[in-house]
């Protein structure tokens, strides 16, 4: 079993897709489908064969690529058991606590509804990489489609606790919308103007953003520091329980 290597593409308007790979086995598995297209030129590109789709939700930007996918490759589609008649066809479904062996990396599920009510996250802990889907986003986090404020909460809770080296991959490229909200809502906090302005940097050369790591995201994702005092002050919310800020914050960013 050799290291994990990653292969990040931008696709569709704002998706990214992700490839890994184990290079001993063989196996490459897509993180979710949002073209095959676009999966199928960055698994050339590589000279990768497609073994696994890893899904992480059932939205279409997520999922659309996977029967030209499995038509193409034969591969097999894992995903969450919670999307119910939103997401079929998978041959193996997971659910909160279960485990994945991918060419001997272990991915441990966490099941982090919110933005849709079945939505997981991989967590490969001794690769310690994490990858989010839609829930958490570069300084930012999923709308809450399907789930309540409480449950996105608890969800963002679980993942806040990950080592603080982990890299976190996500669905999209929405860092720089959301870079500006985090700093209306804390406009004081120093690691966020020097980020926010290296974000910037990178989109006027057309870079990615992501990968991201949780110690990046503790400083300066608004929705991971409810208990930033000068966030509790800006909404109002001083001393309130955790849950109930995060929830002002993300009412605050659909209205932003
Ligand atoms: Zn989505
Ligand atoms: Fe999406």
């Amino acid at each position: 079993m050799a290291d994990l290597e990653i292969f990040q593409f931008p696709c569709l308007s704002d998706n990214y897709g992700v490839l890994l790979h184990e290079p001993n086995s063989g196996a490459t598995a897509t993180i979710d489908a949002p073209d095959a297209d676009a999966v199928a030129a960055a698994l050339a590109e590589k000279s990768w064969n497609l073994t696994e789709i890893l899904v992480t939700h059932h939205h279409w930007d997520h999922t659309q690529g996977i029967p030209q996918l499995v038509r193409q490759t034969g591969c097999k589609v894992i995903g969450p058991a919670g999307e119910g008649a939103n997401l079929t066809g998978l041959d193996t479904t997971l659910d909160d606590g279960d485990t994945y062996d991918f060419a001997g990396h272990n991915a441990k599920i966490f099941a982090s509804p919110g933005h849709t009510l079945g939505h997981i996250c991989w967590w490969f802990e001794d690769d310690r990489l994490l990858f989010a889907g839609d829930t958490i986003f570069v300084m930012g986090c999923g709308r809450l489609l399907e789930g309540t404020p409480a449950q996105m909460w608890t969800s963002l809770e679980k993942l806040r606790r990950l080592p603080v080296e982990t890299r976190i991959y996500c669905g999209h490229e929405y860092t720089q919308a959301n870079a500006k909200f985090a700093l209306s809502v804390e406009p004081g906090n120093k690691a966020l103007q020097v980020r926010a302005a290296a974000v910037d940097k990178l989109r006027a050369q057309g870079r990615p953003t992501v990968p991201t790591t949780m110690a990046l995201e503790l400083e300066t994702n608004p929705f991971l520091r409810p208990d930033s005092d000068e966030i509790q002050q800006n909404v109002g919310l001083v001393g309130a329980p955790l849950g109930e800020v995060f929830t002002e914050v993300r009412k605050r960013k659909d209205n932003f």
